[in-house]
């Protein structure tokens, strides 16, 4: 039986009235399992609206009494994890393991927004001139909007929404229609933890709630995660309708291999790193830059490894699941036929796999291209599936040329047991995130996380506290309590005395 999953708005499920709906579908059996509702413009206001009703009454709650709901929310999302990790997998297809590995990812986020009080204090100047004090604040935007791509529908959210409620902010974030399930799952634990009604929304829906949100008048600001094209649209949107953004976009992830390096190790984290959530994470590795005359046998060891990953339903013992949709999967396959076509070797074929699943999910195996060429499509485009290339060169400087000769910037890695080399690159490489020895490096939550060039747009990243800039607007108060006997007019400028 589908369900039904409306909008979220004022404390509880709000249906809209734009009699427009999508299909929800579990990726593993390719089943319809939800309608979502779509938003029209005029559902979209009224839960912008909702949201700023709710907004000067939870700014002006005390700190301690929204950290007190910060607090108890953590403790309900630790408690139940497990239970919103299902919902992933019956809609996004990742493993059960990941799913719940993104919550906590999520989580840490959390924890550090119940830090709020100390990220809020500003500074005092006593006596900045005679009998003059000042100080500065922070104080919340009003409603501030948040986006999210459908292959992270607890953590994106999660990197945005506590610091933002926890600086007095009302919410409306507007997942993905791939899949809702999650954020209306997290309004409810809001609910729970005590959070009043209004200040966390959810409004589901297309590009019509996306375009409701970065043009409304009471929308301030716009957290955006999800492809470049999109991302740039939005920040362009957005800004010439005079909100601040940041619109995290697509990427391309590199991984240097130095002759150096230990290749079994390299090896396992191309692997976990590559076929991760069937490479569905836009801090995946998808290229592999092997340096001088290692490539055959990484390889080689990379193949083998392929060849032991159980691909099938996430609720089963798989270690990687199927694509989000059939869109998704013939995209995916595009891309195979293109590789081949354009003379890559492909090394492993991942349509050759047989999952453990009932039938009529979106699957594709892991696969593996050697001698792939900057040129090919499967290198420039961002392929958002378990499509692993590996790229030859013959120096370290080649192998950083590359890289910063790509578009985007989101993450980077470098395997080597060279102290030297692995400073150098970290110095020169023009990617927001390096790992040195850890190819997915996606900074703790009291980091801030954002790549550069076309992996984002604006100029504050994620969490952290930049973060806690972003969801604030500052404000400096000079004050003076006059002497009586220090009256009298005088036009001129003040002067320090
Ligand atoms: P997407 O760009 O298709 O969708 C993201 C959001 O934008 C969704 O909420 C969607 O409903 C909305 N949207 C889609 N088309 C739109 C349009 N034409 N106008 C207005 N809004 C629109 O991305 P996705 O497929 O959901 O997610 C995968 C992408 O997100 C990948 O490119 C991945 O690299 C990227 N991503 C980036 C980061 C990062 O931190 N940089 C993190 C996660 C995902």
């Amino acid at each position: 039986m589908a369900t039904t999953l409306p909008h979220w708005a004022t404390g509880k499920e709000f249906s809209g009235s734009s009699g427009r709906f999508g299909d929800v579908t579990d990726p593993a059996t390719g089943a319809v399992t939800g309608q979502v509702a779509f938003a029209s413009a005029e559902d979209a206001d009224q839960v912008i609206t909702a949201a700023a009703e709710a907004f000067p009454a939870w700014r002006d709650t005390s700190l301690t009494k929204r950290m007190q709901v910060m607090f108890r929310f953590r403790e309900l999302l630790n408690e139940r994890k497990e239970e919103v990790a299902q919902l992933i997998t019956a809609e996004h297809g990742k493993v059960l393991s990941d799913a719940t590995g993104e919550v906590t990812r999520g989580l840490e986020v959390v924890e550090f927004a119940c830090g709020m009080p100390h990220l809020l204090k500003g500074g005092f100047t006593e006596g900045a001139s005679t009998r003059v004090d000042v100080h500065s604040v922070r104080q919340p935007l009003g409603v501030v909007g948040i986006i999210s791509p459908f292959n992270f529908p607890m953590m994106v959210p999660l990197w945005f929404t506590p610091i933002a409620i926890g600086a007095g902010n009302a919410v409306v974030l507007k997942p993905s229609e791939k899949d809702p399930s999650a954020a209306l799952w997290m309004a409810k634990l809001w609910q729970e933890a005590g959070l009043p009604d209004g200040v966390f929304n959810v409004l589901n829906g297309d590009k019509v709630a996306v375009d409701a949100l970065l043009t409304h008048d009471q929308v301030k600001s716009i957290s955006f995660v999800g492809s470049t094209p999109i991302a740039r649209y939005v920040y362009e949107t957005a800004t010439a309708n005079g909100k601040r953004v940041q619109a995290l976009g697509g990427a391309k992830n590199h991984m240097v291999v130095l002759p150096d390096a230990d290749l079994d190790l390299a090896a396992d984290q191309a692997v976990n790193a590559g076929y991760g959530s069937a490479g569905e994470r836009c801090m995946a590795i998808s290229a592999v830059v092997a340096v001088g005359d290692i490539a055959d046998t990484l390889v080689d060891k990379i193949k083998s490894r392929t060849e032991q990953l159980r691909t099938g339903d996430g609720r089963r013992e798989s270690d990687m699941g199927p694509l989000v949709t059939a869109q998704a999967k013939e995209r995916v396959l595009g891309y195979v036929e293109a590789g081949q076509q354009s003379g890559a070797t492909l090394v492993v074929d991942g349509r050759e796999v047989s999952p453990d699943a009932d039938g009529g999910g979106f699957f594709v195996g892991p696969t593996l291209f050697d001698h792939v060429g900057t040129e090919m499509s499967i290198y420039t485009d961002e392929i958002f599936g378990p499509v692993l290339s590996v790229l030859r060169v013959d120096s370290f400087e080649e192998a950083v040329e590359l890289i910063n000769a790509n578009p985007y910037g989101n993450g980077t890695a470098i395997f080597t047991n060279d102290g030297g080399a692995a400073r150098r690159f970290s110095n020169e490489i023009e990617v927001g995130m390096v790992g040195i020895n850890v190819p997915i490096p996606v900074p703790m939550a009291y980091y801030s996380f954002g790549g550069w060039k076309s992996s984002l747009f604006g100029d504050t990243h994620a969490h952290g506290t930049e973060g806690v800039h972003f969801f604030t607007r500052g404000k400096v108060i000079t004050t003076r309590w006059l002497d009586p006997s220090h009256g009298g007019i005088n036009l001129g400028f003040p002067q320090n005395e």
